[in-house]
Order: structure tokens, then C-alpha cells, then sequence
């Protein structure tokens, strides 16, 4: 196991008991150092908890109490934990550095990162490009939504190896020396600002991931969105842009027919497996910033012609007699769903609805030329159905649930179909997870006969 026997800090606190805190703390006690855990909501009873104090970590549950701070030298948060909350707001007050787990990963393997943020795409680009690597015969481990936290998978990984890290906004807040060689930046739209407040700090903290490195990193991000286009301007790293509407000399881009590195034809796009518009700005991405980490094209060419999706994201699932059946579970709002609808011009029938959170659906509007039938579910189906009228789709029917929604879609489809969920939004009225959601819908496609 790697440590931090070198890291300056002696005392300190871990603030959340995630998977990230839990790591963190694991792995500063393994370096020597003092480390107390404080979390609100975990109980005495918590196998986490117990496993931390039978190692020697001290561990305070229940409140947050601020003489914890007292003689801490650097405060560990969990990304999820805002500024404004009172310990880290008496935190900042007393000048003790924070910093998110992501930065101990960096203290512990240096640049040997491949970084990438953006608002949307982080978890499909950070796949792509680890199975790029990978099937490039490079070695590469892979951190974040999928896979492990970072500090887990650093302090396992050796010398040659790169960590391939999908980071949020809120991890790279808390950053001080974080530095990846190649840092990927997708999009950046407006979101989270009940935690960043404006735009502006948003953008920011979007900016941290490439604020430490130097002249001789590099810097992939997205030449067709003007908020990132500003972002870069005064970074240090080689920029190396991508685009799908212009020709590029120093970066991935694509015709009507191919994908291309700068000169280099990569793949003809009908062999993509991987569908829509959004995916092709994230394959363009991960292109670049494998082809930079030293994948081969064949390497790229296999994974680009047999991935077809991260598991709930536009995840082709199976045909069924014809009918191309695609999991889009995670499209848990009316943008994510406009996505997905852009992806197809053929006939398709849309399984959607569930939670209620008082938005209205006529945004899909323009996007539902395609849709013959609409499947709906969860509290928001008659929201739905007020749209489908708007659109002009005659038949729409009502069910219980994701496992019926599959079957009366099935009934309804012919040859050529696409069957597609794609809720526009979150699963809570009638699901824990939107991967809960998807693996129901998952389960009753396979079952079709
Ligand atoms: P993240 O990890 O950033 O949440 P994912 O790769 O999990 O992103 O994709 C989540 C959803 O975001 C997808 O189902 C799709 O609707 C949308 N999306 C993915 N990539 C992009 C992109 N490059 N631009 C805009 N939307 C995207």
C-alpha cells in the first residue's frame, strides 16, 4: 500500500463517513498520522464505524461538534458537505487548509492522472478512455462514480500505472497541489447552484482541474461551448481542443464520416456503437486524451466499435424481433431526456415519468417528432400526458410501473422500433435509485419473448 509518510500535516479531521471518508481516514491512519472522523448521520452500530475504531481512529458521530478543530491541522471534507456548514465554516475561520479526498490521491501518485470534469459526460468519457487504455495494453485503473474512490485506487497502484479520475465540481474545490498530466474538460452548463451559489464560483471550481498544471500537461476540452472556450484562455497545459462542427489541427474532430486526430482518420462514424450527438463530443474527448496517454488506434477502434454505453446512460440493452430496446435510467431530468430523443431518427416508443418536482415537461416538444406512443408512470404521467398532447401523439398509455411500461411497450412496437427509457425524471416516488429503475426495466426486456 502506498502512504503518506511525507505529508506535512500530523492532526487530522475527516468530516463525512463515505466511501471517500472512510478511505481517506484508512489511509492516513496507515500513514501515521492522527486522524479523527465526525460525522452527523452515522450510527454506533455502523460496520464502517466499528472498523475505524478497531484500528485506532478516533471516531465522533452524531453532531459536529467545534472544539474537534481544535489543534487540526488540515481538515479532510466529503465533497458533498457545503462551505456554509458551521464546522467548516469556523474551519475557514481558523485558517486550517481543506481539501477534498481527491488531493490525497494526488499527494500519493503525483501526475500520473488523467482528470476529467465537465457538467455532463464525466462518468461515459472517464469509461471510455480507461477501456481505451486498457485495450491498448496500458495500464490504467479507473476511479470515481465507477469503480473505486481515488485514495482507494492510488494507494494500490504502481509507478507505471495512470489513474483515469472522473471529478465533480465539489471534489475539485477542495484541491491545493492537484495536478493530472491530462485534464478533460466536457461542458459547462448551469448546475448545482444551491451548493456553488453563482455561476461564477461553479465555473471556477471547474477550472481548478486544470489551475496546477504546467506547461508540460495537457489540456483536452470542448472548442464548441464559449464557457469553456473562456475557461481556458490562461492555462498553462498544451491545449488540445475538440469540436463536431470545425475542421482541427490540434485536436479531435469530426466530418459526415469520420473521426479524426488532428490529420489522422480514426473511425468511420457508422462504426460507433456508442449513439448520440452528446456521445460523440465525449468519444472526440476520449480520443484525445487517450491517444495523449499512448493508446493505439486499435486499441481505440475496438472499444469504439463495441461499447455501447455505460450501464442506465443511453445504454443499448438488446433487440427483441427487431426492436433495439435502450436503458436511459439515469436521464432523470427534461435535458437528459432531449438528449437521448436526439440520438434517434426512427419510430420510438418513450417510457417516461416518475417524480414530481413541479417542472413542466413542453421542452421535449421539439424533440418528440419521432415518438408514436408514450408509456407513462410515476407521479408525473399526467404532466406527461399534457405534453404528449401538445406534441400530437395519439396513443398514450398509463402503467404501474417500469416492469409494465416494457411490457405494453413491447405490445404496442413493430419492427424497427426503438423502445426507449428515458424518464425525464428522478425515481424516488417509486424507486431508491435510478439504477434500481433501469435494472427492473433491464430485467423485463430480457424476460420478452
Ligand atoms: P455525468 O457523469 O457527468 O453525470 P454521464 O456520462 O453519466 O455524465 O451521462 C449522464 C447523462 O448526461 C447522459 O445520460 C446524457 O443524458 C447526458 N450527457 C452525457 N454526455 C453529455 C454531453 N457531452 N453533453 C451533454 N449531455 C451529456
Amino acid at each position: 500500500m502506498n502512504t503518506l509518510k511525507n505529508f506535512p500535516y500530523q492532526n487530522i479531521l475527516v468530516l463525512g463517513l463515505a466511501k471517500s471518508g472512510m478511505s481517506a481516514a484508512k489511509l492516513l491512519h496507515a500513514s501515521g498520522k492522527h486522524v479523527t472522523v465526525n460525522d452527523l448521520k452515522a450510527n454506533t452500530d455502523d460496520p464502517q464505524v466499528n472498523q475505524l475504531k478497531n484500528i485506532g481512529v478516533e471516531v465522533v458521530i452524531g453532531s459536529h461538534p467545534l472544539q474537534l478543530l481544535d489543534g487540526v491541522e488540515l481538515l479532510v471534507k466529503n465533497p458533498g458537505i457545503p462551505y456554509h456548514n458551521p464546522i467548516v465554516e469556523e474551519a475557514e475561520a481558523r485558517g486550517i487548509p481543506i481539501i477534498t479526498e481527491v488531493e490525497l490521491a494526488s499527494q500519493l501518485i503525483g501526475d500520473s492522472m488523467i482528470g476529467i470534469t465537465g457538467s455532463n459526460g464525466k462518468t461515459t468519457t472517464t469509461t471510455l478512455i480507461h477501456e481505451m487504455l486498457v485495450h491498448s495494453q496500458r495500464k490504467a485503473k479507473i476511479a470515481g462514480n465507477i469503480g473505486s474512490v481515488a485514495t482507494e485506487v492510488a494507494s494500490t497502484m504502481n509507478p507505471k500505472e495512470t489513474m483515469v479520475v472522473e471529478l465533480s465540481s465539489f471534489q475539485l474545490l477542495g484541491i491545493m497541489s492537484f495536478r493530472p498530466k491530462i485534464s478533460v474538460l466536457l461542458n459547462v452548463f448551469e448546475a448545482h447552484l444551491d451548493y456553488h451559489k453563482t455561476l461564477e464560483n461553479y465555473k471556477q471550481a471547474k477550472a481548478n482541474i486544470f489551475m496546477n498544471q504546467i506547461e508540460d500537461d495537457y489540456l483536452v476540452y470542448n472548442d464548441d461551448d464559449e464557457t469553456v472556450k473562456q475557461l481556458v484562455k490562461d492555462a498553462k497545459a498544451i491545449k488540445v481542443p475538440f469540436s463536431t462542427t470545425q475542421k482541427l489541427t490540434d485536436g479531435a474532430w469530426c466530418d459526415r464520416e469520420y473521426l479524426y486526430f488532428k490529420q489522422e482518420k480514426i473511425i468511420a462514424l457508422h462504426d460507433i456503437a456508442l449513439v448520440g450527438k452528446h456521445n460523440l463530443e465525449n468519444i472526440l474527448a476520449a480520443v484525445s486524451a487517450a491517444l495523449l496517454d499512448g493508446a493505439t488506434t486499435e486499441g481505440i477502434h475496438h472499444v469504439l466499435t463495441t461499447f455501447t454505453g455505460v450501464k442506465h446512460r443511453l445504454q443499448f440493452v438488446q433487440k427483441v424481433h427487431e426492436r433495439s430496446f435502450y436503458n436511459d435510467s439515469k436521464a432523470t431530468n427534461v435535458l437528459a431526456t432531449t438528449k437521448a430523443l436526439a440520438a434517434f431518427n426512427q419510430p420510438t416508443i418513450l417510457l417516461a415519468g416518475g417524480l414530481d418536482r413541479g417542472n413542466d415537461f413542453d421542452d421535449l416538444i421539439p424533440f418528440l417528432s419521432e415518438v408514436k406512443a408514450m408509456v407513462l408512470f410515476g407521479e408525473t404521467a399526467q404532466k406527461l400526458k399534457i405534453t404528449a398532447d401538445k406534441a400530437g401523439i395519439d396513443c398514450v398509455e398509463f402503467v404501474d410501473n417500469v416492469k409494465h411500461a416494457t411490457q405494453k411497450a413491447y405490445e404496442l412496437s413493430e419492427e424497427g422500433d426503438v423502445i426507449l427509457l428515458s424518464p425525464a425524471c428522478a425515481s424516488w416516488d417509486q424507486y431508491r435509485t435510478f439504477e434500481e429503475r433501469g435494472d427492473m426495466f433491464v430485467r423485463a426486456v430480457h424476460t420478452l419473448k
